[in-house]
């Protein structure tokens, strides 16, 4: 089954994905690493989006529906998690079209619910892997490298996501509010949504994702 997540930012989303798609073969689609990923490329799209993100708005439809575009037509069959799309009902129309084209129908939304003052510590406190994305967390013990500053998989530098400061968030988070949290009924209309409790570890949220994915025994 293919999966949707939906949550405010810094909610797990990243974190899930990663876990869910190394223990079980999945393709995790990242439209924030996409976007990073241009980013780091250094071109005059690049800079624009850096300048978008840094603001905690949302980069446009066209922009972002083409990226995801070219992903999951690229995808081969192999399930996959959607990390970061839809993030506005616009969105969520053009990917169930788009889903109906690509013939695609097994699919499930997960919404991870979580606290803004739990979802405002993992932002501030978050530190990513220069080189391998590797996303580790100052404030949580269970989430801290071994050696601080660096990777444990690559030994690359850990820094700081330029939109993870306190002003970034809040607007970050007050976009979400408006234009994400409908989605959610959009699924849920659909019947499609299911509500994860995001407010404990990655771990704990990611036992109720199994036991919906009926593979608790894995
Ligand atoms: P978070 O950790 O807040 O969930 P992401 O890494 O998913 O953040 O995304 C970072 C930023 O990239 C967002 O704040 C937004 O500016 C942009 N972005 C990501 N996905 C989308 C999308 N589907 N539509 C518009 N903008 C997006």
């Amino acid at each position: 089954m293919n999966i949707i997540f939906v949550a405010p930012p810094a909610a797990g989303k990243g974190t899930i994905s990663s876990l869910l798609a190394s223990n079980y073969d999945y393709k995790h689609i990242s439209t924030g690493d996409l976007i990073r990923n241009e980013i780091k490329t250094g071109s005059k799209l690049g800079t624009e989006l850096q300048e978008v993100i840094n603001k905690g708005e949302l980069v446009s439809d066209e922009l972002i529906t083409e990226m995801l575009k070219k992903e999951l037509t690229k995808k081969e069959n192999q399930k996959f998690i959607l990390d970061g799309y839809p993030r506005n009902v616009e969105q969520a129309k053009v990917l169930t079209t788009l889903f109906t084209k690509l013939k695609i129908n097994d699919y499930i939304v997960l919404y991870l619910e979580v606290e803004k003052e739990i979802a405002q510590k993992r932002a501030l406190g978050r530190i990513v892997c220069q080189n391998c994305g590797s996303t580790y967390n100052k404030y949580f013990s269970e989430c801290q490298p071994q050696k601080e500053g660096i990777c444990d998989k690559c030994q690359g530098i850990l820094i700081s996501r330029t939109d993870d400061n306190e002003k970034t968030f809040n607007k970050r988070f007050d976009t979400y509010l408006k234009v994400t949290q409908p989605v959610l009924d959009y699924y849920k209309k659909l019947n499609k949504l299911k509500i994860i409790d995001s407010n404990q570890t990655a771990f704990t949220a990611l036992e109720s994702i199994k036991r919906i994915l009926g593979v608790e025994n894995d």
